[in-house]
């Protein structure tokens, strides 16, 4: 008899988009009259940058010609492309990274998904709460966790992320083996500053343990005092992997390109206590299960990078940030505490009741759709995520709503 990862088994159903999505339709059923805005998406909505329009068309163009056309690649990803993110991305900020400890892949979701397998059953994992639940998900599948109960698995070490740390969590008191931080944070949206990060730095090396830093929100960061890559942090090499995206920062989320940094001193050990290189063995893990990012998407992306790819994709993240600043605006107005948007896409808006039945409320009485903090974890009770991915007038419709129906959704 075949048996089944029984793991799986344990996983929770992700109720919240199929919620939303459930609750939109009645709505529309019974109210086919009205007009929606979605301010809950957490997916980008302008087009790619003409830069990298440019670079593709001409990609696909040479894989169309005999001389110019290229198969298999290599599976880390080109060195044009790892070459411009090293400079780029890191070394132009003063972080020791060189093009050999970029990974290319198809997306962030992939890589902090299947990073936990280079790691032994046993290790044990802290998460953020709330949390992008990619991180818990792939950990409950791998079978590093026990049941769910009171909203919760056994097992995972929470890191509560409330209106008292600044959503920005404390170091645990229990050992972790493995943190996964986030920072401008989903859903929060809130950023951590370079002491914040010294202090995590510092607690992977007193523990021997290893921070896996999703910056797939990167772009957003505007306040120069914040850290962009946790490479700048002295001594993060040792102890850090860090995930990157191009989905948010250059509209690439129906494209796919990201990637992924693991420094050749980053390290872990093995069963017999002896140090292993993290490096040596995500590329093998890259290279067997992973055949490479297209050569027309690699072009694009590296486009991103030229002098027209930054200024077009620095308006583009202008625009959106214009959103959010327009929303924290109207919300200040309405009197609700909020964080976020400043560096970052996602408003996260402490809505003084459960977060379901505003849900429930904002859609009934003003036709605006946001995400339930819920839905994120325990410690987004009381909250919803808005998202400044929208076009300018539909955010200011929305916020025009919000502002009519303020007396319905005050507790
Ligand atoms: N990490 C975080 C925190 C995200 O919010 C997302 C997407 O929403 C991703 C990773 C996934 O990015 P990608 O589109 O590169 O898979």
């Amino acid at each position: 008899m075949l048996h089944i990862n029984d793991n799986y088994l344990k996983l929770q159903a992700s109720y919240l988009f199929a919620d939303i999505a459930h609750r939109i339709s009645v709505f529309q059923q019974k109210h086919p009259e009205r007009e929606l805005i979605r301010m809950g998406i957490g997916d980008v909505t302008n087009p790619l940058p003409q830069a990298c329009i440019t670079a593709f068309h001409k990609a696909v163009d040479e894989m169309g010609a005999a001389a110019t056309f290229r198969g298999y690649g290599p599976e880390q990803g080109y060195e044009f492309l790892r070459q411009a993110i090293a400079e780029h991305d890191f070394q132009s900020r003063g972080a020791d990274i060189d093009a050999g400890e970029i990974f290319i892949s198809d997306g962030a979701k992939c890589d902090t998904g299947n990073i936990q397998e280079l790691f032994a059953q046993g290790a044990r994992i802290a998460v953020p709460d709330p949390v992008y639940p990619v991180y818990v998900d792939t950990n409950v599948m791998a079978g590093r966790t026990g049941v769910w109960a009171q909203g919760r698995y056994q097992g995972l070490i929470y890191l509560d992320c409330t209106a008292a740390n600044g959503y920005v969590p404390e170091l645990p008191a229990e050992k972790a083996d493995l943190i996964y931080l986030c920072f401008p944070n989903n859903p929060t949206g809130a950023t951590v500053s370079r002491e914040q990060l010294g202090l995590w730095v510092d607690y992977a090396h007193k523990h021997q343990a290893l921070i896996l830093f999703d910056a797939a929100y990167e772009a957003f960061i505007r306040d120069e005092r914040l850290p962009h890559t946790i490479y700048e942090i002295p001594g993060a090499r040792e102890v850090a992997i860090e995930f990157r995206s191009f989905s948010k920062s250059a509209g690439f989320t129906g494209t796919r390109c990201a990637y992924t940094v693991v420094p050749r001193d980053c390290r872990a050990w093995d069963a017999a206590g002896r140090e292993q290189s993290l490096h040596g063995l995500w590329n093998r893990r890259h290279s067997t299960k992973f055949n490479g990012v297209s050569y027309p998407v690699q072009r694009a992306a590296e486009a991103v990078y030229s002098r027209e790819g930054q200024a077009q994709c620095r308006a583009l993240i202008d625009g959106y940030l214009e959103n959010a600043r327009l929303i924290g605006e109207a919300l200040d107005e309405l009197g609700y505490q909020h964080v976020g948007g400043s560096n970052s896409p996602y408003i996260w808006v402490a809505c003084g009741r459960d977060s379901w039945e505003f849900f429930d409320l904002l859609l009934t009485h003003a036709g605006v759709v946001c995400t339930p903090g819920a839905g994120f974890g325990r410690c987004g009770e009381g909250y919803v995520r808005l998202s400044a991915f929208n076009s300018g007038e539909n955010v200011q419709k929305a916020m025009e709503r919000l502002a009519g129906a303020a007396r319905m959704l005050k507790a």
